[in-house]
């Protein structure tokens, strides 16, 4: 068993905040060898998800399951803080227990943490203590497990009851323990879990830890009360999901087609993030979130938005000498200032970086290297960015990772000087003439589009989120991306060879060779399974059962029209056609429009297409508009408003529309529509265009992407032949989190349950109107998303041009019937983890 030794506790240690105790415990645990030093940001993330503070002054934080690669052996650490840190709610952690657990070995001496919180005045004593022999002890055993009681105690009386397996791999610990306890709480039902000798209340976090069940033990979950049916219920699909951890056994939701399998059990189209298996990485992982899948590797490049140019030869090198020697001063005196007001605000240790720089600036060899190649009849600017770079990459190629950082360093403060020694700076991106993988603090939509494929082989940003539109331009584009992965994705010099995990939504940096030759099979493996997708791409996506979904395409240039079809796409399910209108300087004329359009149409050859009319605002800026700045862009006057606004933009839009409209099957959609009033606006509106046009009546349908249009569906659904519902919107407002937020991105998930109860709500005033209801947001495409909007009645499912062929054969595998049991299901969840492990549990014979 687990034991924890003198060298893992640390007492009379003080922090100021939560985040400063937790990079202390992290600290202790990277010492301690238990983990890499970048599970200590996913210590921090566990947090926002839920406060790891159990009572009695006690904390235990650990990191979540999709840093578990970052774990190097199963330890704990305890960090005692006398005077206390604020944790959650108003309540001070005094002794902070911080787990890295790659097994089950801990769950003992977790278990025995549970008697110490029974005891106030044991606990009181561990936060005091001088003597680290005392947490020992009452951590490797010498404490009783009080929480958890004798057979029987707890178990409530005339109840029925469960058999169910500890979770995988790891038992029942804390985080598949507080998973199981958000599901008790949802119930009235006295609820109580045994494990051999001992039974513990189901909705007490330390009582569960107390039961120390490792993964597979057999435990009775028993409970008493009006509800106690559905309870079990619940609780039975939670353990059945594997209660958020890896999945366990389950009846699989439908035998699964031989093609779907790959023949290999690998995951099929692992596009989420929580249905790829992890892989464990041994270079230095930076984790974020899944933005666009594929497995890459490339040399980093730190994105720029300017071009410096310089000219490569210089007639006069006296001029030159003094050109250089002014920006090198000029660069010095600014680094001076910098590293001076930085210490007067944040103290002289944050400033030190600055004095690192220019102690790179004086290096003498360096200085002397520039003037060589002034010498030799070369521009000032053009001598210094010889030398800085070529010592960079020198550096970067070191094993030593400390030296091999300040490659990072020298670039910085070589580009510095650079600006001063320029010719010219254009606000352009600079991009090398090799294929990278492109890291940045965050990429625009307009930014995003602009990138080469065949240039940028992936990219990963600080900030982001899932649903941003840089995430769906990379999904378009088909380069794997990672978003939200914080200032270390930003911490790679350029050159650094990486692997790009989109799948997994990580950035593994110096991978090792056994990560290369692993990523390569993996690479391979996927390969082979998209191509069988891909051979079946224009086969109709008929489920098992006979039901028939139609899979379209999300598009946003003309030329992508072809390609959906050629990607098995049976139409357009939403062109957005903001698109057009980024990446220029004035608004594209109602001919440039129509011809557009017209392409797409053509390129359809009888397939339908939506065309939504404008949607811009929120975070597609259009700069030649001028729209006033607003506070809150995404709650200001996007999509349908600004149209409105701007009848002018709108109605050169509906009449290039219209004029497509006589080569095919074309429908219009509005997005943003909030209220009746805006869309009887728009339709009056778009009639007096079309009469203008003499053109004939269109299909008409609005995006459901507002709650307040979710609520009022039933009267919307009157006016118009059809509805998509915008996921990517819709969770946004209805869980109000930005969908580019960095840090709350990531929780904006559309498998939330309360976003499955507003699709559901929609659907059901669709049918009773007796018009068809779609989706085009990203969930769509989303292995877990495709399944359950299939469930809840959705007929057109419109996805990102690579994922068509995946989602089709996906939606062959399963049966509808089963779909929609997991639906009515996933709406009983309480959370977006929950619904994701049940529909992984039920894809287990499937996938
Ligand atoms: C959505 O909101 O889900 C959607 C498809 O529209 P967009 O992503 O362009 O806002
Ligand atoms: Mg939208």
């Amino acid at each position: 068993m687990l034991k924890l030794r003198e060298r893992n506790v640390w007492l009379g240690r003080a922090a100021a905040d939560k985040a400063e105790a937790i990079r202390t415990v992290g600290r202790a645990m990277v010492e301690s060898g238990f983990i890499e030093p970048g599970y200590i940001d996913s210590m921090l993330q566990r947090e926002q998800v839920a406060a790891t503070y159990l009572g009695s002054g006690i904390a235990i934080p650990h990191g979540l399951p999709a840093a578990r690669h970052l774990v190097r052996a199963t330890g704990i650490v305890v960090v005692q803080f006398p005077d206390g840190v604020a944790w959650a709610d108003g309540e001070r952690a005094r002794v902070a227990v911080g787990i890295a657990a790659r097994s089950d070995e801990h769950l003992q001496v977790l278990a025995n943490l549970t008697g110490v919180l029974g005891d106030a005045s044991a606990a009181a004593r561990l936060a005091r203590t001088s003597d680290p022999g005392e947490v020992i002890a009452a951590l490797n055993g010498g404490a009783s497990a009080p929480a958890a009681s004798a057979p029987g105690v707890l178990a409530p009386a005339g109840g029925t009851s469960i058999e169910v397996s500890s979770p995988s791999p790891h038992g029942l610990h804390a985080r598949p323990a507080t998973a199981l306890v958000e599901v008790a709480k949802r119930f009235r039902a006295e609820i109580a879990v045994r494990h051999g000798e001992k039974t513990a209340n189901g909705k007490s976090l330390v009582a569960l830890l107390g039961l120390g069940a490792v993964a597979g033990a057999r435990l009775t979950v028993s409970a008493a009360g009006e509800d106690a049916a559905a309870a079990l219920e619940a609780l039975g699909a939670a353990f059945a999901g594997g209660l958020g951890e890896a999945a366990a056994p389950h009846a699989p939701l439908a035998a699964p087609a031989p093609r779907d399998r790959g023949g290999d059990g690998e995951p099929r189209a692992s596009h989420d993030r929580t249905l790829a298996a992890p892989l464990g990485y041994e270079g230095r992982v930076v984790v974020g979130i899944s933005a666009s899948p594929g497995l890459v590797e490339g040399p980093a490049w730190a994105f720029q938005r300017e071009r410096i140019t310089v000219a490569e030869t210089a007639a006069d090198p006296a001029v030159q000498h003094r050109r250089l020697d002014q920006g090198l001063a000029g660069a010095a005196a600014d680094l001076r200032q910098l590293h001076d007001e930085l210490s007067k605000k944040a103290g002289a240790a944050k400033a030190a970086i600055f004095k690192a720089h220019l102690e790179l600036l004086e290096d003498p060899d360096l200085v002397a290297a520039a003037h060589d190649q002034v010498d030799a009849g070369h521009s000032a600017g053009w001598a210094w960015r010889k030398v800085y770079e070529e010592r960079a990459d020198t550096l970067a190629r070191l094993e030593d990772p400390l030296l091999a950082a300040r490659a990072a360093d020298l670039r910085d403060v070589g580009r510095r000087v650079l600006r001063l020694l320029a010719d010219a700076i254009e606000s352009a991106a600079s991009l090398p003439s090799h294929p990278v993988v492109l890291l940045a603090d965050d990429l625009s939509p307009s930014d995003t589009a602009k990138l080469d494929p065949k240039q940028v082989l992936g990219l990963c940003t600080a900030v982001g989120g899932a649903t941003s539109h840089t995430a769906i331009i990379a999904r378009s584009l088909d380069i794997p991306a990672v978003v939200a992965a914080g200032p270390a994705a930003l911490d790679v010099e350029d050159g650094q060879a990486c692997i790009l995990d989109g799948d997994m939504g990580v950035l593994v940096v110096r991978p090792t060779a056994r990560d290369r030759a692993r990523a390569e099979v993996r690479r391979a493996q996927v390969l082979e399974r998209r191509e069988a997708e891909r051979l079946d791409r224009y086969k109709p996506a008929i489920t098992r059962d006979g039901r028939r979904v139609e899979v379209v395409a999300n598009i946003g240039a003309p030329g992508e029209a072809q390609q959906a079809v050629d990607a098995g796409g049976e139409g357009v399910g939403l062109m957005r056609t903001e698109f057009l209108f980024l990446k220029r300087e004035s608004p594209p004329s109602e001919d440039e429009q129509a011809e557009a359009y017209t392409t797409m149409v053509r390129a359809l050859n009888g397939l339908p297409i939506i065309l939504r009319t404008l949607d811009i605002g929120g975070d597609k800026h259009v700069p030649y508009l001028s729209m006033p700045a607003e506070g809150n862009p995404f709650l200001g006057v996007r999509g349908v408003r600004l149209c409105l606004e701007r009848l002018d933009l709108f109605r050169t839009q509906l009449r290039a529309i219209f004029r497509a409209s006589r080569e095919g099957p074309v429908r219009l959609m509005y997005p943003m529509i909030s209220t009746v009033e805006e869309l009887a606006r728009a339709m009056a509106f778009t009639e007096e265009v079309r009469r203008e046009i003499g053109a004939d009546p269109i299909e008409i349908g609005i995006m459901i992407e507002v709650p307040s249009a979710v609520m009022i569906a039933d009267r919307l659904a009157r006016e118009v032949s059809f509805f998509s519902i915008g996921t990517n919107d819709l969770t946004q407002y209805v869980l109000a989190m930005d969908r580019q937020h960095p840090t709350l991105a990531s929780q904006a998930d559309g498998l939330h349950p309360a976003v499955l109860r507003m699709i559901e709500r929609t659907a059901a005033a669709a049918r009773e109107a007796g018009i068809w209801v779609g989706a085009c947001g990203g969930i769509a495409g989303d292995p877990a998303g495709t399944v359950v909007l299939a469930g809840l009645g959705l007929v057109e499912l419109s996805v990102s041009i690579p994922s068509i062929a995946a989602t089709k054969a996906l939606l062959r595998g399963i049966t509808m019937e089963g779909a929609e049991d997991i639906a009515r299901r996933a709406l009983a969840c309480g959370t977006a983890a929950e619904v994701r492990a049940l529909v992984q549990g039920a894809q287990g014979g499937a996938a």
